[in-house]
């Protein structure tokens, strides 16, 4: 039984060791996924920064551009004096270009490989063609007052603007596609992130819940039944008239109510037990005893008879019996009648009580047949017993019969006889004594 709850308890442990394990195991993945995640968003929140740093780098240079191009449009309708000053002012603005341009060159390597190629090459070499072609054509004729050259120089210097915007404007497609790209990755980290902290949370709460039920029937088949069954058990347990009382459905209650009734059904028992064990010896009792006369009934002398040979044999002392029989008995129920016949026997009864002694045993063999045990008695001693019983009831009046005579047959028992044999010998010397004439004790050999 300790084993058994040894078992129980040790699964219940296990169980709950995979339990924790499996808890710790489902956090360190958790954790770890986070971090995973927290690490991508942050990396990604850095690119953004950067890719926001560069595109406040990249515009500048095209605006220089824009500016640059209004510049000359002025440069052709302001008077010659004036344009030295414009031309000045170009020249600034072509040299932040090249600034600008060498700042962002510097950050190339954070850069989407087509996109700084985009800013490194078309878009530069367009720029550089432009400046080229200003310094080279428009400016030099615009100063010297060569307008309608400067004019021409103006309509080239428009397709090299508008060519430098163009290449702007691939350059801008091509960021914001890669820009679309790194929001897709993060996009995709979220979802895949997502998935796996969903899974890994929704399988660390099956575990529990499966854990959970195991340690639940385990407790419950350690309280020996299921809660419903243990109802059950309990209002069996609990008699009718409890039911309705209040904290009928404690278990306390129905063990109480059932220790009442077992009580009840113990006293109950134990007085049945005690009538069965009278009514047992009332039956021993009758079964022992002769109904008529009150002596020893047959049954009860064989079994005397049995334990004294026993006895004899242990200790060695003397053993004799008489076997005592009613002369003419038959002429006795003949001339009286039956009934009388029962009074004579009673009678006699009552006399071979008060004759013997009380370490005799007296029995009614059957009829009118009885017989004397006389323990620690030899052949001499019951011979004279004998023969005083025999002139005690031939002296004796028994009315209305009047008086009666016995033969007796003594027998001393000799070892290694039975008991059935010592008997039979006591029987024969009463034959004797019956053919020698009656009314005599015969002692047998
Ligand atoms: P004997 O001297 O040879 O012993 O003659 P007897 O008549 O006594 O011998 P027997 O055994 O032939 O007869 C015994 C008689 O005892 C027969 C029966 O009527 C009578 N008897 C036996 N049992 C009872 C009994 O319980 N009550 C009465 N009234 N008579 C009985
Ligand atoms: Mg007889
Ligand atoms: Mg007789």
């Amino acid at each position: 039984m300790a084993a058994t709850w040894k078992a129980r308890l040790g699964s219940i442990r296990a169980h709950l060791v995979v339990l924790v394990l499996s808890s710790v195991l489902g956090f360190a993945v958790l954790w770890v996924q986070g971090q995973y995640a927290l690490n991508a968003l942050e990396e990604s929140a850095h690119q953004m920064g950067e890719g926001k740093d560069i595109v406040a780098d990249i515009l500048p240079p095209p605006l220089y551009l824009i500016e640059s191009h209004l510049l000359a449009y002025q440069m052709l309708d302001a008077p010659v004096a004036q344009r030295s000053a414009i031309a000045s002012q170009l020249n600034t603005l072509k040299q932040r270009y090249q600034e600008r341009n060498a700042l962002w060159f510097g950050h190339r390597e954070h850069l989407d490989v087509s996109v700084a190629l985009s800013l490194m090459g078309t878009q530069k070499q367009a720029a550089d063609a432009y400046w080229d072609y200003v310094d080279r054509e428009f400016v030099p004729a615009a100063l010297e007052g060569r307008d309608a050259d400067a004019k021409n120089a103006f309509a080239s210097l428009n397709k090299l603007y508008q060519a430098h915007r163009t290449g702007v404007d691939a350059t801008v497609k091509l960021a914001a596609t890669w820009a679309d790209a790194r929001m897709e990755e993060l996009h995709q980290t979220k979802q895949r992130t997502l998935l796996v902290l969903s899974l890994v949370a929704s399988l660390c709460v099956a575990v529990a819940l499966c854990l959970f039920v195991l340690v639940g029937r385990r407790i419950a088949n350690m309280l020996g039944a299921e809660p419903a069954q243990l109802h059950r058990e309990i209002v069996k347990l609990t008699p009718l008239e409890a039911l309705a009382s209040p904290g009928h459905g404690s278990v306390l209650h129905a063990l109480r109510a059932a220790q009442e009734r077992l009580q009840l059904q113990v006293a109950e028992t134990e007085r049945t037990n005690r009538e069965l064990q009278a009514t047992l010896h009332e039956l021993n009792h009758m079964v022992g005893t002769d109904l008529l006369t009150g002596l020893w009934s047959r049954r009860r002398l064989e079994d005397a008879l049995a334990s004294e040979v026993e006895r004899h044999q242990r200790y060695g002392q003397p053993l004799s019996l008489m076997f005592v029989d009613i002369d003419h008995f038959k002429a006795v129920n003949d001339q009286f009648g039956h009934p009388v016949g029962d009074q004579v026997l009673v009678a006699l009864a009552a006399q071979i009580q008060l004759a013997q002694r009380a370490v005799d045993s007296i029995a009614r063999w059957g009829g009118e047949e009885f017989v004397v045990v006389c323990p620690n008695t030899n052949l001499e001693t019951a011979t004279a017993l004998a023969q005083r019983l025999r002139e005690r009831i031939a002296k004796h009046e028994i009315p209305p019969v009047g008086r009666i005579t016995l033969s007796v047959g003594v027998a001393e028992y000799q070892a290694p006889e039975t008991w059935r044999e010592w008997l039979q010998r006591a029987d024969a010397a009463l034959l004797a004594a019956k053919g020698q004439g009656r009314d005599r004790v015969w002692v047998a050999p």
